[in-house]
């Protein structure tokens, strides 16, 4: 039988131009396409500050950062200046027997970032890369060191960390991986530390860990995790304690910690890293990508330490890691990623981030009394909370993501958790205006309470 074919609700007359276009020849991500002739794509032709502009002129606030990659709203000035410098002198060039001045700073600036801690920078172009850079890395360390046995991976449960086949097999979102469960890799899934699920969940994730790694002892390579903020299971949030548990754990079974920092990582959770917030000193492996080329330019990177950079060190080139990509290492992805840095350096972006969180915990304060809500959220710059299932309804998600667009401003929930996770302009004006948007979006789709 042939697959029901959708009508498309919005006549193509209706449809701008370049979003005709775009249906008939890019194949959108994320996107089952038959939905997208009903819901067609949003043409935007420039961005300012926090706000995308579309054919007509229309604005929209972009409150997910453009998928959490912005954070000093679209074309800035001094990353835009970095990005124009470097592209007259020098786009790209192999890093392989060669190296530049953008990829050196970057790398120096990162590795006095994690107190020298994490001094070995691997270069990649997108978040899934930098991923499978870190498991391969941790394998084969522990491979190079005579520990052949250890190539398990633990992941946690509802963890998000990347689309490549690698990537997948240590996410736990079913959405995306269940149609190639066949094709991957086998991972452990401990239990998720997320607070929503009541007071003693960070103790049961931490048991059922290391249940896991009593259980496979000597077989596991690295836990990887996402700290402080599971984004795309839903801003699935724990307390900064669970990474000491973490940490402990690790160093207890003789295990690399990943910390996939890559959507968490640049200020968004309060501190540079996320992890720091744990106070216990440093995981063995963080991987970067999104926020740190300010939303500009594909760039991913994976930080290790010395024993890790250690274990690779030899006349045999078998021993070495051999992994790389065409555009590793991008000279004009460096400059903007120098230019990020060099604003955390200058522009206490960290102080002002605390500043911003705190009039975006203020304006949303109200919700946490909102009979359709629960679980109202944040760390640092994101904030987040839930629709009940009876206040939600069919196709929530879409329909506030619609109805939020009529009102300026573009906001896509996961499921039926909604959240902010904006660039870091918010001023009380701001805050405001998302707060009033979303109850607005919010009387407009949800059933009564
Ligand atoms: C987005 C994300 C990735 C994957 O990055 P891509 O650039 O989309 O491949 C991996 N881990 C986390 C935590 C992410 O949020």
């Amino acid at each position: 039988m042939m697959a029901a074919v959708l009508k498309p609700m919005t006549r193509s007359s209706d449809l701008s131009k370049l979003a005709s276009r775009s249906l008939a020849a890019v194949w959108h991500p994320c996107t089952q396409m038959a939905r997208a002739a009903v819901v067609p794509p949003l043409a935007i032709t420039r961005g300012e500050g926090a706000w995308l502009f579309d054919e007509e002129g229309r604005r929209y606030f972009d409150a997910n950062s453009s998928w959490w990659v912005n954070l000093f709203g679209h074309c800035d000035a001094r990353i835009n200046e970095a990005i124009k410098q470097q592209l007259d002198l020098l786009p790209h060039v192999m890093l392989a027997g060669c190296t530049h001045e953008p990829a050196v700073l970057l790398a120096e600036k990162l590795k006095a970032l994690t107190g020298d801690a994490l001094g070995h920078c691997f270069f990649a172009s997108d978040g899934a890369s930098a991923v499978e850079i870190a498991l391969k890395m941790s394998f084969h360390s522990w491979r190079n060191l005579g520990q052949t046995d250890k190539r398990e991976f633990v992941c946690i449960r509802h963890g998000y960390h990347g689309e490549t086949i690698g990537a997948l097999a240590v996410t736990d979102v079913a959405v995306f991986r269940d149609a190639y469960d066949p094709l991957l890799m086998r991972a452990h899934v401990a239990a998720s530390p997320d607070s929503r699920q009541g007071p003693d969940a960070q103790a049961l994730a931490l048991a059922d860990l290391r249940r896991i790694l009593t259980e496979r002892n000597g077989h596991v390579a690295a836990l990887i995790i996402e700290p402080l903020v599971q984004c795309a299971a839903g801003m699935a949030m724990h307390e900064p304690s669970y990474l000491r548990g973490v940490r402990h754990l690790c160093d207890e079974f003789g295990i690399h910690l990943i910390a996939d920092e890559i959507a968490v990582g640049c200020g968004r959770s309060g501190t540079f890293f996320a992890f720091e917030q744990g106070q216990c000193g440093w995981p063995d492996f963080i991987t970067l990508s999104k926020g740190i080329s300010g939303g500009t330019l594909p760039l991913s990177l994976v930080l290790t330490t010395e024993a890790v950079f250690q274990s690779f060190w030899s006349e045999d080139v078998a021993r070495g890691f051999l992994h790389s990509h065409s555009y590793t290492g991008n000279a004009l992805a460096c400059a903007a990623a120098n230019a990020v840095l060099d604003r955390f350096a200058s522009d206490a972006v960290l102080e002002k981030n605390l500043e911003q969180a705190a009039l975006l915990a203020a304006a949303f304060a109200p919700l946490a009394d909102d009979p359709r809500v629960e679980h109202l959220r944040q760390r640092g710059m994101i904030l987040a909370f839930d629709l009940r299932v009876e206040s939600a309804g069919e196709r929530f998600s879409e329909r506030f993501h619609l109805a939020a667009r009529e009102r300026e401003l573009l906001i896509r929930p996961i499921g039926r958790t909604v959240y902010l996770m904006p660039p870091y302009l918010i001023d009380a004006a701001t805050a405001q205006f998302l707060f009033d948007t979303v109850l607005a979006t919010l009387d407009e789709v949800c059933d009564v309470a």
